[in-house]
């Protein structure tokens, strides 16, 4: 097989299903395209040569690739790959139409010739790397999905290739495609662990190549919830009690500089994303990150003494608090005895020449979930740029680089000539 070809025919066909998530939905998975692309992933599994293939209530879709290692090899570990099904509401179109750029020649890219729609070089200078090669864009409606759907197409062509090679020896490996990542990391956390009992996992969930993510941020929501006292104008001298008053109170006392639009690399922040207000009663919602769980840990107890403090400035007014942790920081799982995937990683980029680029991640992945849960699950790239844009750009090069880094795990893991004693580089930071 081709793996170039597969990978852009796959990435095509599985763009085609339009599988956007839906925040509002109540419900997983909170769009039936999700569930449609999932049952073709599983066709196609079944062709591959899977066994127990399981598609959940919640379309999360399940899958094992038996052994084949010869009689007496020493056990290896049972490693695990996911993906998200979803792709991310930007506000666009949620129908995604790849189209292939061949050999780029630099400057601007049209999409899209009817609309008038084009990647300006202007503000995307990291195009002039691809000089040359052939990009996958969007039609500039929407975003391109490959993120991530080019992680999809990566693991199945993968899946392909140890079809097609019989020689090359794997242990068991497991496959995990979830819905609704990008609304809240849903289906990593309506996966059954039992029918992924893996070692480790990898989802391939970031940008250009030789992204490599093992810190990811911790990660909660809240919503402050204000009951005031109404009065009518004329009685409300030293009565009334404002609700909407207080929320901006409550806004006013968060750290202005530690908001998401004035915060880079490792640093946190409280980012207020919704104000809903009346004189009788208000609504702040808001969501908390920080790589680090000690400063994680004091933003949560600054709002908790915000909270507090307007309690008993207005008494008078029912205040409460809510927060509910969504997703941890990678790096906290990581222990001596489970480092080892992050290791094959490193191996298989030094392997195939790829500079490894270790990245804080700012958000969290369907890993950052899952390795809270007890399988470490680190983050390589996808290959693309822009993702959640519609300038989203995939340069095939890159694409197939990160289908070789997932062959070079299978073949890492199954103890291929590389040691993962040999590999002393720091996995991050
Ligand atoms: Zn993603």
């Amino acid at each position: 097989m081709n793996i170039r070809e597969s990978l852009i025919s796959r990435f095509t066909r599985y763009a085609a299903i339009s599988s956007q998530s839906d925040a509002g939905a109540g419900r997983v998975p909170s769009s039936e395209g999700q569930r449609k692309l999932a049952n073709l992933l599983a066709r196609e599994l079944k062709d591959l040569g899977l066994t127990d293939i399981y598609l959940s209530e919640q379309s999360v879709l399940t899958a094992r690739l038996p052994e084949n290692l010869p009689e007496g090899h020493p056990p290896v570990p049972k490693a695990g790959w996911v993906a998200h099904l979803d792709t991310v509401d930007a506000g666009a179109n949620p129908d995604i139409f790849p189209v292939l750029v061949v050999n780029y020649s630099g400057g601007d890219i049209c999409q899209n010739e009817e609309k008038g729609l084009v990647i300006r070089a202007a503000d995307h200078p990291e195009l002039a790397r691809y000089i040359g090669e052939d990009i996958l864009v969007s039609d500039g409606t929407s975003v391109l999905g490959a993120d991530n759907k080019a992680a999809i197409a990566n693991i199945m062509t993968a899946l392909q290739y140890l079809k097609e090679h019989p020689e090359f020896c794997h242990g068991e490996i497991y496959v995990a495609f979830t819905p609704d990542e990008e609304i809240g990391l849903l289906g990593a956390k309506a996966l059954e662990l039992s029918r992924f009992p893996v070692d480790f996992a990898y989802t391939i969930d970031c940008c250009e190549e030789g992204e490599l993510v093992c810190e990811t941020f911790n990660a909660a929501a809240g919503t402050l919830r204000i009951r005031g006292v109404n009065a009518h104008p004329m009685s409300a001298k030293g009565v009334m009690v404002n609700a909407a008053g207080v929320a901006v109170d409550f806004v006013s006392l968060l750290d202005p500089a530690a908001t998401m639009e004035n915060t880079e690399g490792r640093e946190g922040f409280i980012s207020v994303g919704s104000i809903s207000a009346t004189h009788g009663s208000a609504e702040v919602g808001f969501i908390i990150r920080d790589h680090d769980r000690e400063k994680f840990a004091q933003k949560k107890a600054l709002l908790k003494t915000a909270a507090d403090f307007l309690q008993a400035k207005y008494p008078k007014a029912e205040i409460s608090l809510e927060i509910a942790d969504t997703y941890a920081n990678i790096a906290d799982s990581i222990r001596a005895d489970n480092r080892v995937c992050i290791d094959y990683l490193y191996a298989a980029m030094e392997d195939l020449g790829i500079k490894p680029k270790p990245l804080a991640m700012r958000g969290g992945t369907d890993g950052s979930f899952l390795s809270t849960k007890g399988i470490l699950t680190p983050n390589y790239f996808t290959g693309a740029h822009n993702f959640h844009s519609l300038a989203e750009f995939l340069p095939v090069s890159a694409f197939e680089q990160s289908a070789r880094v997932t062959i070079k795990l299978m073949e890492l893991i199954s103890g291929g000539k590389k040691t993962v004693q040999q590999i002393t580089k720091p996995y991050f930071r």
